[in-house]
């Protein structure tokens, strides 16, 4: 693949809300040159091909789990999270392979405009799958068990599945990462988080704050479930326990029930909040306060969470939810939330910087003439999850592997 220059009606730039009306881009090969106003980068790099279509950065859905795509609306929601998770465990006990369904989902990922990705997973089936399809970021090695027996059966369970898995390959890194505060070892949670990448479900659900604090409530009896446990409150909240032990490379996932204490223990960690509504939606029937985060200055990502509990892996999809609940936010202000590479450990990834690929992806207009582009590619490009055309795909620049 050569030069070539591309122009669009509108083109993002990406990780900021920036955007250039009749935009273009010059890329050699998929490595982007230059993005700016048409006439000038058709001065610079010649005549552009134009396409009625607003151009953006490739986009990050920073929380999913892809082995469990088989569970596609098998898994009944509005009960609450602790019986949710019951649910779960059984219908993937039924039916623990996902087979066909990841290749499946690693179609619907490119349909969805993906290209770096925050994959939770217990088996790292989705890793050969992600290296082929070039899609970057992070695969969070997920362990839990509460008492040190079941942690340490956990822990040498995952070391042998390391051992036993592809090499990653570029753009992919492997880290090991803690369920939650409600699934794991207090001791393992802190040590796993202090280590380096990780990503922990936190304050998906009240019951959380009622665990951490008085060991009761419906996790202390998904604890009991699992065997005879004993452990004192460990905290205030579940962020109050887990939070200082975060840091910039942490991802707490969910944030929906937050008091104002555990805003200011989450900015204080400078860990990035990972927002996945339309699954909060289905399991608990709420959504995280997403103008009081935004106002706080903490770090945001968007993410799908499983199709056992989302409709699809559109990272857009979950803004336009987000957009019809906060109508008082600006699309524009919600789109970097689908930029943010740099959660998953892939920097490139949603920003049209010279010198990198962070794959260009298109959403044809079809003749629509929005005066808003961001309000237009989020409240109806995303909402009715029309599929991206990929006009340069990413390609990481370094390998990464995780611990
Ligand atoms: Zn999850």
């Amino acid at each position: 693949m050569s030069g070539r220059v591309v122009a669009a009606t509108w083109v993002f730039t990406g990780r900021t809300d920036a955007v250039i009306r009749d935009g273009a881009v010059a890329l050699d090969g998929h490595v982007i040159l230059a993005v700016g106003a048409r006439h000038d980068i058709e001065r610079r790099y010649g005549r552009a091909e134009r396409l009625d279509a607003v151009l953006l950065p490739a986009l990050v859905n920073a929380h999913t789990h892809l082995e469990l795509s088989h569970l596609r609306g098998r898994v009944p929601g509005g009960v609450g999270l602790a019986p949710w998770i019951r649910l779960l465990v059984s219908a993937r006990a039924e039916d623990p392979r996902p087979g066909r369904a990841l290749d499946e989902a690693i179609l619907n990922l490119e349909e969805a405009g993906v290209a770096a990705i925050g994959e939770v997973t217990n088996t790292l089936a989705a890793l050969p799958h992600l290296a082929r399809a070039g899609i970057a970021g992070t695969l969070y090695h997920e362990v839990f068990g509460f008492s040190d027996a079941r942690i340490a059966a956990s822990l040498a369970a995952a070391d042998e599945m390391l051992a036993r898995a592809s090499d990653p390959g570029p753009g992919l890194a492997i880290a090991r990462s803690p369920h939650s505060v409600y699934s794991t070892n207090p001791r393992v949670l802190a040590e796993l988080l202090r280590a380096g990448p990780a990503s922990v479900h936190l304050a998906e659900d009240p019951g959380e704050r009622i665990f951490c604090a008085a060991k009761a409530g419906p996790f202390a009896s998904l604890q009991r479930m699992l065997g005879p446990v004993e452990v004192c409150p460990l905290g205030r909240s579940a962020v109050a326990v887990a939070s200082p032990h975060m840091g910039p490379r942490s991802l707490a996932v969910h944030g929906v029930d937050l008091d104002a204490d555990d805003l200011e223990d989450l900015a204080r960690s400078r860990a990035t909040v990972v927002l996945c509504p339309r699954s909060n939606l289905h399991v608990g029937g709420r959504l995280a306060d997403l103008p009081r985060l935004l106002a706080d200055g903490i770090p945001l990502a968007v993410g799908t969470d499983s199709l056992a509990s989302s409709p699809s892996l559109s990272p857009l999809a979950e803004l336009a939810e987000l957009a019809r609940a906060f109508p008082q936010l600006s699309p524009a202000h919600l789109l970097p939330l689908a930029w943010n590479g740099t959660a998953v450990g892939a920097p490139t990834v949603g920003r049209l910087a010279p010198g990198s690929a962070p794959g260009l992806v298109a959403a044809p207009l079809d003749g629509a003439r929005p005066g808003d582009p961001a309000a237009w590619l989020v409240e109806e490009f995303g909402a009715a999850e029309r599929p991206f055309a990929w006009i340069a795909r990413a390609r990481p620049t370094q390998s990464a592997r995780g611990t």
